[in-house]
């Protein structure tokens, strides 16, 4: 079975009961071996303590894995953000995806609340406090074996940003998203994390694009296996996404929703192969806080193997943790 790095995204618990059952489906995403977790965080810090609560979950139970905070900057002000990177740092985490955030209802592009007015500055501000904290070391450029190590297999500060494989939402054109990513370069991220897609040859031309306009980071493809046609519906509004026609199509066609699942399945992992197969350093699975449908896209690309895909779904996992 060739390595593959895939990781995953949580979100910070929206109801007690998810926040009682996150700590056993992390146990079982972490136990697959990510490269990294992510947590989101809410646009102007309204889950900052939730999402430092499953960062701690992770840092304290799972020190093997690798966590990435992702960070918003609409609203914020210098000073508070700075003391918001620091308070993560001091939590342990290392890694961080800076994005924008999405403008409250209201605001415009042209009338941007917040003293951060972009993914690229908030990644200048991260690099800044980073370097007052350590001292500072050359994060070298993105080697081949591995996202979060560099040329000579030692760890690197990850400081990633978000791509979109179909165009920012609010984009006025490709030439924009590009020069968007290298800003983000300039500003210093070494990793980009694509929004949700579901066609590879987005992802290609995305790919094709940035390099030759000089991106070099790596573009890690986002993927969220989609088992239900309301869930589509709901990824789509998210995400801004068109309409994929053939999986809504392969949704509806089944009764069951054993059947969709199936379907749901079978259609991120062929994505999540194609993508790997043509050059994609990995996948970012997009997990919504659930553990078996993730694991079992993996398993299906053959991304972990069968038997230690039962293993993590088995009812008995948490009771038995496994080596
Ligand atoms: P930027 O790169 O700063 O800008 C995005 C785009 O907007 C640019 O490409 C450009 O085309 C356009 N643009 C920017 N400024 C202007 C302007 N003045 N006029 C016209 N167009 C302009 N959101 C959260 O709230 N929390 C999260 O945890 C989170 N995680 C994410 C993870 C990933 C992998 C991705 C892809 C997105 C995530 N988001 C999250 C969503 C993100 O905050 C939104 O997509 C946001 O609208 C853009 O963030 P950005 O960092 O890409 O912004």
């Amino acid at each position: 079975m060739r390595h593959v790095p895939f990781s995953f995204e949580l979100h910070p618990a929206r109801s007690p009961l998810i926040a009682q059952q996150l700590p056993g489906r992390i146990a079982r995403l972490a136990a697959a071996g990510p490269e990294f977790m992510s947590v989101t965080y809410g646009a102007g810090g309204s889950s900052q303590g939730a999402s430092l609560d499953v960062l701690r979950l992770l840092i304290d139970h799972h020190p093997e894995v690798r966590t990435m905070a992702h960070l918003t900057c609409v609203g914020s002000t210098v000073q508070g953000t700075h003391e918001t990177v620091r308070t993560f740092l001091d939590a342990g985490v290392h890694s961080f995806l800076a994005v924008r955030g999405d403008l409250p209802a209201g605001f415009s592009e042209g009338a941007f609340p917040g003293d951060l007015r972009s993914g690229a500055e908030l990644v200048q501000l991260i690099h800044a406090v980073q370097h007052e904290r350590t001292p500072w070391r050359e994060v070298p450029l993105p080697g081949t074996r591995g996202i979060t190590l560099d040329r000579d297999g030692r760890e690197r500060i990850v400081i990633a940003v978000a791509a979109f494989a179909n165009g920012h939402p609010s984009s006025r054109s490709v030439e924009q998203d590009i020069d968007t990513l290298l800003a983000k370069q300039a500003a210093g991220a070494n990793l980009a994390i694509t929004q949700l897609f579901f066609h590879a040859d987005d992802y290609f031309r995305l790919l094709d694009r940035a390099r030759a306009a000089g991106v070099e980071f790596p573009i890690l493809p986002g993927i969220m296996p989609v088992t239900t046609l309301p869930a589509l519906a709901r990824s789509l509004e998210l995400s801004g996404e068109p309409m994929p026609s053939d999986l809504a199509a392969a949704l509806d066609a089944e009764t069951t929703s054993e059947g969709q699942r199936e379907v749901g399945i079978d259609y991120a992992a062929r994505l999540a192969e194609r993508l790997v197969e043509g050059g994609a350093p990995g996948i970012h699975l997009y997990t919504r806080n659930l553990h078996e449908t993730p694991l079992a896209v993996l398993a299906r690309a053959a991304f972990i193997d069968a038997t230690r895909y039962s293993e993590l779904v088995a009812p008995d996992f948490a009771a038995a943790p496994l080596p």
